[in-house]
């Protein structure tokens, strides 16, 4: 049986008293489902996504119930060895969102488990932190004490304290209070007067903060009109459809979503909040669990900087109906909550929420289906909204709740664009920073207001050239250019990371004739330094933050004013308030313009769009400069004039008309392998067979180099296929896929609905 007729096959989920068979996945992939027999001293232990040990071959495997069966079919059953932690880990409907993953993602179930189940609770090895807790072994009354006291006063002291605890405390705490010590507390344990116990104690990353609680704020009319919809919806989840909320940046969505979970919360359901990664900073977390400070822990954080201890103690609050709120990035939305009332997705249009490797799935599409199956309220939130989620709006599938305001009441910052082509006459420098970005930072350096300046590439300078034979320094794993990063005085190579020496000569000709071109931020930060010498610039990406610490104190200083220029890739142009910030300066908007990838324009847009929602959060109007050598260019202009609508209208009518998202999926294949003919004669072949099955129903691509058509020393086809039936496309290249004999160098990827087109 494979694992597609599963996926339709509901009846098995139903429970049978006394069964003595069990169907799993086995974790490690082999695209099938097994049946094993149980013993009848564990079948009591055992039901639907229970996590057991079964004999797999000649080994033995860890896998996941499915299914509890009457009898089995199967030839040659074998009893399972042994069951695994302390119950079911997974609940039906988890199991039916994983069943639909792995057919819509085309992708064996057991890859997409591994998603869903962190590997801490997979294996469950790690369990909770034991730590001893003390307590007394009987009331002892003051002449006892007394007695103690005239021997052993610091033991009668502790004693005192002891009496006095109605529940049984860490000793290690006990001690720090009373500045005793171990030796103490060891005594009176062999007295028989106070006893020590293992306990769990949760390992809680924010254990040491304290939260304030916060009130509800009271609403303005737009947020009281959005907070309306959800609460409808809440009263009937059955027949409620996701709800879109756009609110452009600072209008209170956040408001909106933190009423929202109280209303879930008070009807005794839970909820889940995901934010892009690189918006869960401590403010946000605070934002949550200040509002909800009322009871301890109930609302967890899941992120994949978690230790494996804490990530175990998170998941098993979460499962045992303690954390009630989940707060966190992508793979939060598989949170194993009970009776979920509301997912919330901020920054919808956000493309981190898809995951780059199997099972290749998007987190807000998942939370929409997830919602489905667990009959709950979706909110997608966002300043920009994917054209996907504004097609359904649009189509009513999803329903549209705008925020147009701002909560201060501040505009929209004044947004001007600099013809680069013009400036380029004036020097190189002005390609950098033109004559009129160099003056909005000089006033308001004069006025001690605050700047940050956006370029989306790192490094200093992002070729090297030899200007006599025309030979670039290249990846020798990848067909890109290497970087120079002065400040480790290197070439690199963004994709994988390879690192060479900088040569003083062209190696190819001998001549000293290499020329640097091309700037990253990098050459930004230098470049400001060196026309404001007396500014404090700083930079922010991924070289100079390499240290966690780092970007809290950064944000810190910028926060306080200590910075008065900042430098910095998308790690800045996200979810950040700074009041004092009137200026932001985009100094190239056009490298996300000519990606070789049909959501070019509207990355652009909504890049321009977030980053403006920098500037002038406070008093004064904010100004943005958007620098480009293409100036008409319908993203830059639409967003120029916050025109949101205009933008969608167009970009859709462009989509429809080229068959791509959101009118069609697409699905793309990648063949890949380290002997150039091997891939493209394996692609070729691979097209050939998918004309015959895909071909009349679907639109197939020729297969074609990828644009980036060396990666890691692995050569690139793509074959695109676009439809409208995903599943059943997924399932006729699954077939497909698995009648082929590809030699074993080479690798076949199958991305549904991709985001990632080189
Ligand atoms: P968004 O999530 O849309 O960017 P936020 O929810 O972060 O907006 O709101 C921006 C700021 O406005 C926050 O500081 C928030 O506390 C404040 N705010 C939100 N709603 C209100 C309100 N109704 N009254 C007063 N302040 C509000
Ligand atoms: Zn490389």
């Amino acid at each position: 049986m494979d694992y597609y007729s599963n996926a339709r096959q509901r009846t098995i989920f139903s429970t049978v008293p006394n069964a003595n068979f069990i169907r799993v996945i086995i974790d490690r992939a082999i695209h099938r489902e097994l049946d094993y027999l149980v013993p009848e001293t564990l079948a009591e232990r055992i039901g639907i996504g229970s996590r057991v040990r079964v004999p797999f071959r000649d080994k033995s495997a860890l896998a996941t119930v499915v299914a509890v069966l009457e009898h089995s079919d199967a030839q040659g059953i074998r009893p399972i060895e042994a069951v695994v932690g302390d119950g079911p880990i997974l609940s039906e409907q988890l199991l039916e969102l994983a069943r639909w993953m792995s057919a819509y993602y085309c992708c064996p179930v057991e890859t997409v488990m591994r998603s869903l189940l962190p590997q801490v609770i997979r294996r469950a090895e790690v369990g909770w932190k034991k730590q001893l807790f003390v307590q007394p072994t009987r009331k002892i009354d003051n002449d006892e004490l007394e007695k103690l006291r005239r021997r052993a006063p610091r033991q009668a002291e502790l004693l005192a304290a002891i009496n006095e605890l109605e529940a049984p405390m860490l000793a290690a705490e006990l001690l720090r209070k009373t500045s005793l010590d171990n030796q103490t507390l060891r005594a009176l344990v062999k007295r028989g007067f106070a006893e020590l116990r293992e306990g769990a104690v949760p390992r809680d990353p924010h254990g040491d903060e304290q939260f304030i609680l916060t009130g509800n704020l009271e609403l303005n009319a737009e947020q009281a009109l959005a907070l309306k919809e959800v609460m409808e919806a809440l009263e009937a989840p059955e027949n409620a459809r996701p709800i879109l909320l756009h609110g452009v940046t600072g209008s209170g969505k956040t408001e909106v979503y933190l009423q929202g979970i109280r209303s879930a919360l008070e009807r005794g359901r839970s909820a889940i909040v995901l934010v892009p990664e690189i918006s869960l900073t401590p403010q946000t977390v605070e934002r949550f669990k200040g509002r909800f400070a009322e009871a301890q822990d109930v609302v967890a954080v899941l992120h994949s900087h978690l230790s494996e201890g804490e990530r175990h103690d998170e998941w098993h609050k979460i499962h045992s109906g303690h954390a009630r709120i989940v707060i966190g990035a992508r793979s939060a939305v598989f949170a194993p909550l009970k009776n979920l009332g509301l997912i919330i997705v901020d920054e919808e249009h956000e493309t981190t929420y898809k995951q780059e490797e199997a099972p290749r799935y998007h987190a807000r599409d998942v939370a929409v289906v997830r919602a489905k199956i667990e009959k709950c309220v979706v909110v997608l939130g966002t300043a920009t909204p994917s054209l996907e989620s504004y097609h359904n709006a649009v189509a009513g599938k999803y329903k549209l709740t705008t925020l147009t305001q701002r909560v201060d009441e501040q505009q929209m910052p004044f947004m001007r664009i600099v013809d680069l082509r013009q400036e380029r006459r004036k020097g190189k420098a002005a390609a950098i920073l033109s004559e009129k970005l160099r003056a909005a930072i000089s006033n308001r350096l004069e006025k001690r207001e605050q700047t940050i300046l956006f370029l989306n590439r790192r490094g200093f300078s992002t070729s090297l050239l030899c200007s006599e034979c025309g030979e670039a320094r290249n990846c020798p794993n990848c067909s890109v250019a290497l970087t120079f990063h002065r400040h480790m005085a290197r070439l690199s190579c963004h994709l994988c990371g390879h690192t060479a020496a900088v040569p003083k000569k062209c190696p190819a000709c001998g001549k000293d004739a290499l020329i640097y071109s091309g700037f990253g931020t990098e050459k930004v930060e230098s470049t400001v330094s060196q026309i404001f010498p007396t500014a404090v610039v700083r930079r922010m990406d991924a070289d100079s933050m390499t240290r966690k610490e780092a970007y809290r104190e950064t944000l810190r200083n910028f926060r306080a004013g200590k910075i008065d220029i900042l430098v910095g890739t998308q790690m800045i142009a996200k979810g950040l308030h700074f009041p004092n910030v009137t200026l932001v300066g985009i100094i190239n908007a056009d490298l996300a313009l000519h990606m070789p990838d049909f959501r070019a324009g509207e990355r652009t847009f909504q890049l321009l769009t977030q980053v403006a929602g920098r500037a002038g959060r406070g008093e004064t109007l904010g100004e943005v400069f958007v620098q480009t050598y293409t100036p008409f260019s319908p993203s830059i202009q639409f967003a120029r004039h916050h025109d949101f609508a205009g933008y969608f209208q167009q970009e859709l009518e462009f989509r429809e008309r080229c068959d791509f998202p959101p009118f069609k999926h697409a699905v793309l294949l990648t063949v890949r392998s380290a002997h150039e003919a091997r891939a493209k004669f394996s692609a070729e072949t691979l097209a050939r067979r998918l004309k015959e099955t895909v071909g009349a129903e679907f639109i197939l691509g020729e297969p074609t180099p990828a644009p980036l058509e060396k990666l890691q020393g692995q050569f690139r086809f793509h074959i695109l296929i676009r439809g409208e039936a995903i599943v059943r496309l997924s399932r006729l290249v699954r077939e497909t896929l698995d009648k082929l004999p590809f030699p074993e160098d080479v690798a076949v990827a199958v991305d549904v609905d991709p985001y990632q087109l080189l």
